[in-house]
């Protein structure tokens, strides 16, 4: 992939990182630091691997995707506000009056949101069935599912996973935003292990996933493409490695902040995404 395709990549979630964050400080909407850990993987989706029509949401022949872990819709509304699918007046009213978009989303294809996930577990059993449902029809799309790695926890998400299995749902890509913390702790702390357990218990139910860098859209968008060409007869599933909270310096890895907004002194203390686009320059001026 040509360097000034993987720039742009990375401008972008620069630019939703900050449409983001400023947006949910400004109408005081709480959950960033899951959605600053997902955006990357949006971008990703959304600028390249995805089939869809911005002017027209319910193209038939759209990929779908279930957003399973919906607390960070924030990023999946920034994106989609950027796409012209959502209308960003929405978007930038969110958590106000003025808008009807919710805290965790609902389903409603005319801003191209495919499936309400507020109860986490839910998402992967529900593009199962679209990946199914499609097979079934013999349809072309793909259906992607974004998983939050606390959600792995819930049981629903292992019997979708062994149905899809035993049905050969090939149509299925499943992203994983590893960020290694659920709600206000380290998931090490409440119940899983490391990433290469995850590997184990995934391979054990016959799946081969991949680990990536999750803060690089453009390696992201290899391997998804790449999972799109493979001819294995099972659901592919990518294990991003991500940082909650990655962009603000304050927030990074830092428990208390899955529903926190920080304060003007703890965004004073930088951003990531800032040092990310002046590396890129520096890169170009060479
Ligand atoms: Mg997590």
């Amino acid at each position: 992939m040509k360097q000034r395709r993987l720039n742009s990549l990375e401008e972008k979630a620069s630019y939703i990182r900050k449409e983001v964050v400023s947006i949910s400080v400004t109408n005081r909407a709480g959950h960033i630091a899951p959605s600053l850990s997902c955006v990357d993987i949006l971008v990703a989706l959304y600028h390249g691997a995805m089939k869809y029509k911005p002017d027209n949401p319910n193209w038939d022949g759209r990929d779908r995707l279930v957003f399973s872990k919906a607390h960070g819709c924030y990023a999946l509304y920034a994106i989609l506000a950027d796409r012209k699918i959502l209308p960003k007046k929405e978007w930038h009213s969110f958590y106000t009056e003025e808008s009807t978009l919710l805290g965790c989303m609902e389903r409603r294809l005319e801003y191209g949101l495919e499936a309400g996930c507020g109860s986490l577990g839910h998402g992967l059993p529900i593009a199962v069935g679209i990946a199914y449902g499609a097979k079934l029809q013999g349809k072309k799309y793909n259906t992607f599912c974004v998983v939050g790695d606390g959600e792995l926890q819930e049981g629903t998400t292992w019997e979708a996973l062994q149905f899809a299995v035993k049905h050969e749902i090939s149509n299925l890509i499943i992203i994983i935003d590893s960020n290694r913390l659920q709600a206000m702790d380290f998931i090490v702390n409440v119940l899983d292990r490391e990433i290469k357990d995850k590997v184990k218990k995934l391979k054990g139910f016959g799946l081969t996933p991949k680990v990536v860098h999750g803060h690089k859209p453009g390696q992201i968008l290899k391997f998804i493409n790449k999972a799109k060409l493979s001819s294995g007869k099972v659901p592919k599933v990518i294990i991003a490695e991500t940082i909650k909270g990655f962009g603000l310096k304050c927030m990074e890895n830092v428990p208390r902040f899955h529903f926190r907004i920080p304060t003007e002194q703890e965004i004073a203390m930088g951003e990531s995404y800032a040092s990310l686009k002046s590396n890129i320059k520096n890169k170009k001026s060479k």
